[in-house]
Parts: C-alpha cells; structure tokens; sequence
C-alpha cells in the first residue's frame, strides 16, 4: 500500500501508469470490440484518410482498416513485448542467482558465457538468432528475450553475491536449510524487487526490439499486424500516405513513454535510496534559508549558537529536526548534549559547520558565531577552511569513519594536509606523536597498520587523533563511546578529559548516557524533539533533575552498588518531528501532564541554577525521590 501511496506522488509516473492502464485495458477488449475484420484488404478503398467514412483512422495500402489493424497489433505488440521481459527476467534472474550463490567455479563458467553473448552487438545477435529460427512472431520473442538473458543475468548476479555472504544466509545455512530452501526464502526475497526494477525500466526497450525485428519483416507475418510490422508495410507510403506511418507510430510512442515513465515511478519508489534522495549529490554546505532576523553575538562562549533550526523537506513533508536550539561551549569546557535517539542530537552538531546533508537538509533559521563570524550562510571555502582546523569531529563508528584501504598513519597525513602542506618525514613523526598522545601503544609501529588490524576501541582512538591532527579549539564529539565496551569507554573519556585540560580544548559531547555525562561534562543540555528542555551545571542536573524527561532520563541508568532498583523506561516513543504537537512535545509521556502543558509555546526559563522548559518541574532532589 506505502508502494502504491509513494507511486501515486509521483506525477509523471501516475500519468504513465493511467495511460498505460488504457492502453492495456483496450488491447484486452479487442476481441469485443465493433472493429472490422483487420486483415480483410479491399483495394478500391486504398489509403483512406483519417476520419474518413467507415474507418476513423483510415486505410492502408491494401484498404485494411487501419483502427482495426492498430488495437490488434497493439496488442499482439504488448503480449510479445510482455512475454519477452518476463522470459529474460526469469532465465536472466536464475542464471545470476545460480552464478552468485554458488560462485567459485560454477559462476567463472556461467558468466563467461553471458560474457560472450555480450560481447555481441545485441541487434545483430537477435538477427542471427532470427535468421537461425526463421521468421515469425514467436521466433523473435526468443531472440529478444535471449539477447535480454545477459542484462538480468548480470545484475541478479551481482546482488546475490553480496546477499550470499550476509549473516542471515549464514544462520539459515547453520540452521539446517538446503540449498534451494535458502535461494528461494532467504535471496529470492531480497533480489525480487532488484528484477521488477530491471523489468519496469527494459519492458519498454524489448517492445521497440520487437518492433525493430517486425519492421525488418523478421516478426509478424502478413497478414498478421503488430506495430513494427504495420510501419514496415507504411513505409514505401511514408510521403505520400503519412497517416499509415504516423498510426502505428503514435502508438510505439505512448506505449513505450507510458511504460518508461511508469517504470521510473517504480523504480523510485521500490528503491529507499532514490526515495531519501540520498543518491542526489549532496551540495558542499547545508542549504541556508533563513527567513527571519539573524541573531546579534552576545560575545558569550567560544561557540555561541543561537536559535538554530534545521529542517528536512522531503517531498511535502518538513521534519523539524531541530527546532530553536541554544547553546555556547567555553574555552576548555566540556558540554553535553544528552537525549534519547532521533532527539536531534547529531543534526543539531552537524549543522554548526554546515555538514547536514542537503537537499533534503535545510537550516531555517538562527546564527552560529564562533571568533565573531557567523558561520551558519558562510561561504564554503571558508566552512572547509575551518572544519578540521578549528572544529574537529568525532563520529559514533570509527570503522566506517576510517577508509579500509589506507593505512591510518597515512589517513592522519591525509587530514594534516588538507590544510597545511607536509613533508613526509615530519608527516609520519605527527603521525606517530599524534597516536601516542591518545595513548596507542607501540605507535611507531602502529602507524602503517590498516583500520581492520586494530580494536574498535583503538580504531576510536585513531578517530580522536585525527580529529586533533589540526590542533582544534572545539572537537564535537557525536557518542564517540557508543560502541565501545564500558572499558574502553572509560579509557577514552579519560583521554578525552585529559586533552581537555592539556591543550583548553572545548568539547561538545554527544550521548544518550547520563553516566558519561557525569564522568566527563561540566555542563550538560538535555534535547527532546529538536529542543533543549533543560541546560545547567552537571552537578545541579544530576543532584536535582528539574524537567520531568531528564528526571526519567536518569531513572533508566543502572547505578552500580545503587542496591536493587526498579529501572523505569520511559513508556511511549519520541513525536514524529514532522507532527509536533502544540505545548510541550513531552506531554503525551509526562505523567504529570496537566491541560496548559498542551497549549501555546513553552519557554526555556532561568528557574534557580539553571533553565528548564516546563510549567511544573520537578521539585524534590534525586536522592530524595529514592
Ligand atoms: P540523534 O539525536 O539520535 O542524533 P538525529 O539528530 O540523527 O538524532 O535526528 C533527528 C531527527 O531528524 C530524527 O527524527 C530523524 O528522523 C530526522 N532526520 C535525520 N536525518 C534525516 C533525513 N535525511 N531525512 C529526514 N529526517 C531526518
Ligand atoms: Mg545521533
């Protein structure tokens, strides 16, 4: 149904597909339909323009009806093309299911095979399979669909390999399924919408082959019509009686328009990727439409950000994924943002350098200041000039961070360069400085290692040391923990706290942890749908938890020695952020939740020590509440 609803925005698709549904529709009716006997020639009546008497579009050079002609060779056009796409795609999928899954020697085989008929020029293939058949309708069908095996071969084949080495394939194979169990319910399913892309977008091109074959007079027999066959017959006709070519031709047109347009749409909305639009090229920098004034710097803070709001378009829908957010970071200061998945947490610190992918990312509104320039709109050599120079990141997976096939040391050169040139000597003694100061041992031989020869935890370490590679004032560091172990967590808190007081380095650190919040910041921002619902000193946030979400925020960290405790997760799931509610955006979930909580914008106040978003916070201190 999502399919169908994704299909129907799709304008030009709808109308291919509305168009080819008629032209489908009135192939099957045919044969009820009120039309003359297609073939019965009668030559006194030769030539007929169109809207003539007794045949609407005319006659041909036999005095054959050509409407008549036209619904049945439209169809008889429709069913070879169709039965010749299904052909190809079903002999082309099981040859490359076959070649992926079993590899090794069975696939060098086949696809050298399909190797040589692609070797061919296809058209001439077809010809020498036609010539080799002899000629008829159903002769070139199997040319067609043959010289069609390869494409899908190809490509099934390709998808394959890199399903047959997933994990599922893996646990199914350990669980005892036989080989033909596992193609056909573990690949089969993943590879199908693959061969209905493949389909949609050829069905098309093998209507036209057909057509091609017929008008060479290799397909459809006279008196038998089909589309290429009408236009070879028109064409001796072509000046003098242009309506006997332009019949049959109009209708190649929209079968094979209607069917690509249709084919698009499908291909679009079967495929995730295209439908994110993460297959259009990013632009350099976020997009900025700022709509309205843009905020003085109050001069507080290193980095000062001010009512920051980005936003995804994607089609009609706008997600505000962050939403107003406030924030500065002192010299030498560590401050955490903290919240639940998806609270915006990562867009929030990728729109400071304008690293939010656009389309569909768009920042709305609000300035960030850092040494007095706004960088929220600044032009891109100087956002490049500044990312890695003067704010550095650190991101969640250092695997996917590192490139696999360049040793780390090299990858630390790498970034030094962008912005400074280096030779190669002292590039490698950086490199090697820069490794042991986030504490790899044996850095002098670590340095030539490849991202897979090392731990995750080291692989991490590597990603903070290329984050200080450049010497940074501010290193945004988006849960650089999460996929760590709680050891090598700890050690690289540490070494991050250590940093942070050697070299005054200011710390935007990300996570949904309240204990790591406590180990490394001074100063923590509890998000909650794009907004920041609390801000203080650790200390007070962690002794007094005001708004009720950071109050249960910290209910679901187990404590250690705490004695046994009844963890709470927080019933419910975050709001959607393209339907935010009116009042609070916690209030479906808040269990004190009263009827003003709902109505009108709540501020973030100054309440005491710190500044809350909430019309009744809490009041007790957290040990109290135990
Ligand atoms: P987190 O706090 O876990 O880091 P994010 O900042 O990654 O959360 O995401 C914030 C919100 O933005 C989420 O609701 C997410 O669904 C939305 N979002 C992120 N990227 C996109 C995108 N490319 N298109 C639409 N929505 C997005
Ligand atoms: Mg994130």
């Amino acid at each position: 149904m999502a399919f169908l609803t994704l299909l129907a925005r799709n304008r030009l698709a709808l109308a291919g597909g509305v168009l080819m549904s008629v032209v489908v529709l009135l192939a099957v009716l045919t044969p009820v339909l009120p039309l003359a006997d297609p073939d019965v020639t009668n030559t006194s009546n030769r030539f007929q323009p169109i809207l003539s008497e007794g045949a609407l579009l005319g006659t041909d050079h036999l005095g054959r009806d050509l409407l008549s002609r036209l619904m049945w060779g439209t169809r008889l056009s429709l069913a070879v093309g169709f039965a010749a796409a299904i052909v190809a795609a079903t002999l082309g999928a099981a040859i490359g299911i076959i070649a992926g899954f079993y590899g090794g020697r069975t696939d060098n085989i086949i696809m050298r095979g399909v190797d040589m008929l692609m070797a061919f020029p296809y058209i001439l293939l077809a010809l020498a399979i036609v010539a080799a058949l002899g000629p008829g309708l159903f002769n070139a069908l199997i040319a067609v669909a043959a010289v069609n095996v390869p494409f899908f071969a190809r490509n099934i084949r390709g998808i394959t390999v890199g399903i047959a080495h997933k994990e599922f394939v893996d646990a199914a194979r350990l669980a005892g399924l036989s080989n033909t169990r596992i193609i056909l319910s573990e690949i089969l399913p993943n590879v199908i919408p693959v061969i209905v892309i493949a389909m949609s977008t050829t069905i098309g091109w093998m209507i036209l082959e057909t057509a091609g074959l017929s008008f060479l007079g290799l397909g459809s027999q006279p008196p038998q019509a089909d589309l290429g066959s009408m236009l070879g017959e028109a064409r001796s006709a072509l000046i003098t009686n242009p309506h006997t070519s332009i019949v049959p031709g109009v209708m190649i047109l929209i079968i094979v328009m209607s069917i690509n347009l249709l084919g698009d749409g499908v291909r679009d909305a079967l495929d995730p990727r295209l439908k994110s639009g993460a297959l259009s090229r990013p632009m350099a920098t976020t997009q900025v439409d700022r709509k309205g004034p843009v905020p003085e710097p109050t001069g507080k803070g290193l980095l000062e950000v001010q009512g920051l709001e980005t936003q995804f378009h994607v089609k009609d829908r706008v997600y505000r994924a962050v939403g107003g957010v406030d924030l500065h970071v002192e010299k030498g200061e560590c401050l955490g943002i903290i919240g639940e998945s998806g609270s915006g947490k990562s867009v929030t610190a990728l729109s400071l350098m304008g690293l939010v992918a656009s389309p569909p990312g768009v920042i709305t509104g609000g300035a960030v200041h850092y040494d007095g320039k706004d960088l929220i709109g600044a032009p891109y050599r100087q956002l490049r000039d500044m990312r890695g120079r003067n704010v550095a990141y650190i991101f969640q997976d250092p695997l996917a961070t590192l490139h696999p096939l360049y040793r780390v040391g090299d990858q630390l050169i790498e970034a030094i360069r962008s912005h400074r040139p280096i030779g190669k000597a002292e590039g490698r003694a950086k490199a090697v400085e820069l490794l042991r100061a986030v504490r790899i041992p044996n850095s002098e031989q670590r340095v030539t290692d490849y991202p897979h020869e090392m731990s995750g935890g080291m692989r991490q370490r590597v990603g903070i040391a290329m984050a200080l590679a450049n010497d940074p004032d501010i290193i945004i560091a988006d849960e650089p923990t999460t996929a760590l172990d709680v050891t090598v967590q700890a050690q690289v808190l540490t070494i991050l706290d250590d940093l942070r007081r050697s070299r005054g380095l200011a710390i935007v650190f990300i996570t949904h942890d309240f204990g790591v919040v406590a180990q490394l910041c001074d100063r923590v921002a509890v998000m909650y749908a794009g907004r920041i619902v609390e801000e203080g000193s650790t200390k007070d946030i962690l002794h007094a938890p005001r708004h009720p979400y950071t109050a249960r925020l910290m209910a679901c960290v187990p404590e250690l020695g705490g004695g046994k405790r009844r963890l709470e997760a927080i019933a419910g799931l975050p709001p959607v952020v393209d339907k935010l509610p009116e009042g609070c955006a916690f209030a479906d979930r808040c269990l004190k939740v009263q009827p003003e909580c709902r109505r009108g914008e709540i501020p973030l106040d100054w309440q005491g020590d710190r500044k809350v978003r909430c019309l009744y916070p809490e009041q007790g201190t957290r040990e109290a509440a135990e």
